[in-house]
């Protein structure tokens, strides 16, 4: 998938997020994911995890300084489209993101609230999970939960059908997001159905096929998608579906 700004230069996503060392998800998956889309990466890492598809052995967090410091380092080389954001883990990490994230609304940022990995490994503790909803949703122009996430930021049960899964949406966007998307791969449907959620609370459905694999890296990959596709200058809705043709695709190279 080629894609160029209008002013034929590349453009450039900054990935916010850590390590995987089995390199299934994380800032590897982003990468990938960027550049298949012909999108420069940028990189600020908030912590190195040590995993295998099975369990998450250890976790080193950046110190927030150095965070910063990426940050900033990366918004002074050159002009950044859109911004990712993944694997925060603690507080202090969410602060520091915050603090040195650009003026609000002059970079579309994409949040993937990531709280858990596939094995159970926790990525965001508590403290962190409480400084991401009150001090960065309200910065950001999308965020991403599946549908346990979803509840689990909401500190509900997982809804069961739409219109409650839509409400939780509703919820979430009251936070202070731009939009939600609501991403239904975790339902057992023929079709596995998105649900984006906008401020006019228009909810416009977003459907692929379900497709009977699984693969790490879904969620980086889809929020990577969506950054690339802003940083190129398309709407919100098409870079949610062109994100969600990807992710498709790529589950369908994985069974
Ligand atoms: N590890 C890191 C560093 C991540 O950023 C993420 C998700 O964004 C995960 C693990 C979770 O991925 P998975 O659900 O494939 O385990």
């Amino acid at each position: 998938m080629r894609v160029k700004s209008a002013r034929g230069v590349r453009p450039a996503v900054l990935v916010i997020a850590a390590t995987d060392s089995s390199g299934g998800a994380g800032l590897a998956r982003d990468i990938r994911v960027l550049t298949d889309f012909s999108v420069d990466a940028l990189c600020a890492v908030t912590a190195v995890t040590a995993q295998s598809d099975s369990r998450v052995a250890a976790v080193h967090h950046v110190p927030p300084g150095v965070i910063r410091a990426q940050i900033l380092a990366a918004c002074e080389t050159r002009r950044v489209g859109a911004i990712k954001i993944g694997m925060l883990g603690t507080r202090a990490t969410v602060e520091a993101v915050v603090e040195s994230l650009p003026p609000s609304a002059a970079v579309p940022i994409v949040l993937d609230p990531v709280l858990v990995s596939t094995s159970g490994g926790v990525l965001l503790d508590a403290d962190g999970r409480a400084a991401l909803l009150k001090k960065l949703f309200p910065r950001v122009t999308i965020v991403t939960p599946n549908v346990p996430e979803a509840a689990a930021l909401l500190d509900e049960e997982p809804a069961g059908s739409e219109p409650a899964l839509i409400q939780q949406g509703q919820r979430l966007l009251a936070l202070g997001p731009r939009a939600v998307l609501l991403k239904g791969g975790h339902g057992n449907g023929e079709e596995a159905v998105d649900l984006l959620i906008a401020r006019s609370n228009v909810v416009q459905r977003i459907v692929s096929p379900r497709i009977g694999a699984t693969s790490r890296g879904t969620g980086c990959a889809l929020a990577s998608a969506i950054a690339a596709g802003l940083a190129s200058g398309v709407s919100l809705v098409e870079a949610c579906q062109q994100g969600k043709r990807y992710v498709t695709d790529m589950l369908s190279r994985a069974g």
